[in-house]
């Protein structure tokens, strides 16, 4: 019994349900960690390695997220074990089998994460309705189509940028990753002035000191190609990005990209977090010793879960974008500003921020958590 006990604290989980349905493979597993501010807002990811213990970390990454952008939504995470590439039609047996079994657990809204998409949210939406993430067609707002988390994430650059001596005009930038975080927020950096140095994917690096075209890169990752077929740069392995010489260095890939062991090739003065828990915190300390400003993940990259919130209000595109970037550009100053004014390292202060929002949701609830 106290295995089941391991993973918890004052703030959650509130509740872990294990979904098993041998007749059509499914194996799932829900997570909603705390509900003090509202029903728990979260991605399902599908992948064939995924954990409980995962689910876990990620459903209270969700509830200090949620939290910090001020949101009416708790933190959770489902997590479904599967191959996202298996044919579509068994995708859509496990989607609706996971959201049917999930149908009466009403402090969970579906949402979209790596593994599924707008068209997995539309069949939960015709099973049960408490879902956001849809497509334009039935009331979504495409999130990734429109860039919510890189359109965030220029904003968190700019308000950044006022803690160092750095002009976005010509400020140099290497983005590691290149798909819906990684290239819009590349668009909006370089309209404002930016250079894109560098950019990486899943099979290697382009460089050019010069400047990367944005809409060039994009044509040709929508034809299936590589950054790395970008005629006018040179090719490195993947990996090269970390050692890329530039002011701003955004990840907005995989997690745990930096460790202790690697910090040091960071080449940067300024890191924004585009990806979810790319950095250890014991490398962002580092980087916050010698003098190179992190924001963190769940502050820089909430673009897309407050989009996913309006969606659920019904509100309209433009609501959105004008929400996000109120919404990152006051909590980035509040947690930069704190970060200087106590001497502690910016993820401190965000989780101070953060958690001061969650007791004061709790301190209003007959019971902590729900
Ligand atoms: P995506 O699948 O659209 O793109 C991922 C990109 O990373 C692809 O270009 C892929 O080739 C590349 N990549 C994969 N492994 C790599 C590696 N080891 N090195 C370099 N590049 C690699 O995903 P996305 O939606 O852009 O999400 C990226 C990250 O941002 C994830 O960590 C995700 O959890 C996080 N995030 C996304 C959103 C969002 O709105 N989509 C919001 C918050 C956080």
């Amino acid at each position: 019994m106290n295995d089941v006990f391991s993973l918890a604290d004052e703030l959650g989980p509130l509740k872990i349900i294990h979904i098993h349905e041998p007749g059509i493979g499914l194996k799932g597993v829900l997570v909603v960690d705390n509900v003090a501010k509202g029903p728990s807002i979260g991605g399902v990811r599908m992948a064939p390695d995924v954990t409980t213990e995962e689910c876990v970390r990620l459903a209270r990454a969700m509830t200090f997220k949620n939290a910090a952008a001020g949101l009416p939504h708790g933190g959770g995470k489902a997590v479904l074990i599967g191959d996202p590439k298996m044919p579509k039609q068994e995708k859509e047996i496990l989607i609706r089998g996971f959201a049917n079994a999930l149908k009466e657990v009403e402090q969970y809204i579906f949402a979209p994460d790596m593994g599924t998409d707008e068209e997995c949210m539309a069949w939960v939406k015709d099973e049960i309705g408490r879902v956001v993430g849809l497509p334009r067609e039935i009331g979504g707002i495409p999130l990734d189509e429109i860039g919510a988390t890189g359109w965030g994430l220029s904003h968190v650059v700019d308000v950044a940028l006022e803690f160092t001596d750095i002009n976005i005009k010509g400020a140099r930038i290497a983005v590691q990753g290149f798909g819906a975080v990684g290239k819009n927020v590349s668009k909006f950096l370089t309209k404002d002035g930016a250079i894109l140095v560098a950019v990486s994917d899943s099979t290697g690096t382009i460089y050019n000191p010069e400047g990367l075209d944005v809409e060039k890169l994009t044509a040709l990752k929508s034809e299936g190609k590589s950054v790395t077929d970008y005629p006018d740069g040179d090719k490195h392995e993947r990996d090269a990005i970390i050692d890329i010489e530039c002011d701003i260095w955004i990840p907005a890939a995989r997690p745990d990209v930096i460790y202790e062991d690697n910090v040091h090739r960071l080449n940067t003065k300024m890191v924004v977090e585009g990806a979810n828990i790319p950095i250890t915190h014991a490398a962002e300390k580092i980087l916050h010793d010698k003098g190179i400003l992190c924001v963190p993940d769940f502050i820089a990259n909430a673009g897309g879960v407050i989009c996913a919130a309006m969606e659920y209000q019904a509100a309209s595109q433009s609501a959105a974008f004008a929400t996000i970037e109120e919404k990152l550009r006051r909590n980035t100053r509040e947690v930069l500003q704190t970060a200087k004014r106590e001497k502690i390292f910016p993820r401190e202060a965000a989780l101070a921020m953060a958690r001061k929002r969650i007791d004061k949701a709790m301190s209003f609830r007959r019971w902590n958590i729900f």
